[in-house]
C-alpha cells in the first residue's frame, strides 16, 4: 500500500465540512413519533426517517400527518406489512414466540417475503407518495427468512424495491466499506442520553456515520423518554455532525464508494 492509497480512504469528506454523519430513525409507526419526536427534530433544522408498519390500524389513523411530514421532508420508510421476525430468538428467551408475531421468518418463503416487502413499498407509493430512494428497516434486525437461515432471499426481496437496509447492528458505519443492505443502528432506550450521545461522539471520533434507533418517544414501553430525546439532539446540533435521513447519508455514502472504486480501477 502505498501513501497514495491511504491519503485516497483518510480522504473521505462529509459534506459542509461535518466531522460525521448521524441519522436518526424511528420505528413501526408510533403517534408520538409525529407529536413528539418530529417537533423536537424541526425544531433543530433536523429530519429523521419513520420506517412504518403498514398494517398498523393506530398508524393509518394519522395517515395524512406521516404524509404531510413526507412533504416536509422526513424520510417515510418501509417496516414491512406485518412485522415478522424469527421466532427462535423469542423462543430462547422467554419460552414461547411474542403474541404480536403473526408469522415467523422460519416459515416464511422467498416469495413470501418479496411480497411483504413490496406490499408495504406499493402502500406507502399510493399514501405517503412515490420515493426512489426510500430505505427499509428489518423487522427486529432479522437478516434472514428459514430455519437454515437464508439472508441472500430476503436480500433479493429488499432490492426489488430499496438500495439500502437498516440492521440493529450496533457499530459505527464506515462510509468507505458499509455495505448499502448491512447499514447497523443502535438502540436508544429508557431515560438516558449518555450512552446515545456516546455513539454519535464515536462516530465523530472516526469521522464514522452511526444510525440512531428509537420506538416511541415519550410513550410507556420499550421508548425513549422526551427529555433524553431533546438532549441527544441539543448534542447534535452543538457540534459539526451531519444529521440527515438515512436514505440521504446512504445515496451519499454509495456515490463515494463508486469514485473510490473507479479511482481504484483507475490506478492499475
Ligand atoms: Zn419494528
Amino acid at each position: 500500500m502505498n501513501s497514495r492509497h491511504s491519503t485516497r480512504h483518510d480522504a473521505w469528506q462529509w459534506p459542509h465540512g461535518a466531522k460525521a454523519a448521524i441519522s436518526l430513525t424511528y420505528d413501526d409507526g408510533n403517534a408520538n413519533n409525529l407529536d413528539q419526536a418530529m417537533h423536537d427534530l424541526e425544531a433543530a433544522g433536523f429530519r429523521g426517517t419513520f420506517y412504518l408498519q403498514t398494517a398498523r390500524e393506530d398508524m393509518q389513523l394519522r395517515v395524512a400527518d406521516w404524509r404531510a411530514a413526507f412533504g416536509r421532508g422526513h424520510e417515510i420508510g418501509n417496516h414491512t406489512v406485518h412485522h415478522w421476525c424469527r421466532a427462535q430468538p423469542y423462543i430462547e428467551k422467554l419460552g414461547h414466540a411474542p403474541a404480536w408475531m403473526t408469522r415467523s421468518l422460519e416459515n416464511v418463503s422467498p416469495e413470501e417475503i418479496a411480497t411483504e416487502i413490496t406490499t408495504a413499498a406499493d402502500w406507502l407509493d399510493q399514501h405517503i407518495g412515490t420515493d426512489p430512494d426510500r430505505t427499509f428497516a428489518h423487522p427486529c434486525g432479522a437478516l434472514a427468512i428459514g430455519v437454515e437461515p437464508d439472508e441472500a432471499s430476503y436480500d433479493a426481496a429488499i432490492l426489488q424495491r430499496h438500495f439500502a437496509a437498516r440492521t440493529c447492528l450496533t457499530t459505527v458505519n464506515h462510509p468507505t466499506t458499509v455495505q448499502m443492505l448491512r447499514i447497523g443502528g443502535f438502540v436508544g432506550q429508557g431515560a438516558d442520553a449518555r450512552p446515545v450521545i456516546k455513539h454519535c461522539e464515536a462516530a465523530h471520533a472516526i469521522g464514522g456515520w452511526t444510525v440512531l434507533i428509537f420506538h416511541g418517544i415519550g410513550g410507556p414501553t420499550h421508548t425513549f423518554e422526551r427529555a433524553a430525546h431533546q438532549e441527544v439532539v441539543a448534542h447534535l446540533r452543538a457540534q459539526d455532525y451531519w444529521v440527515a435521513p438515512l436514505k440521504t447519508v446512504g445515496r451519499f455514502v454509495e456515490a463515494g464508494q463508486r469514485a473510490n472504486a473507479r479511482v481504484a480501477v483507475g490506478d492499475k
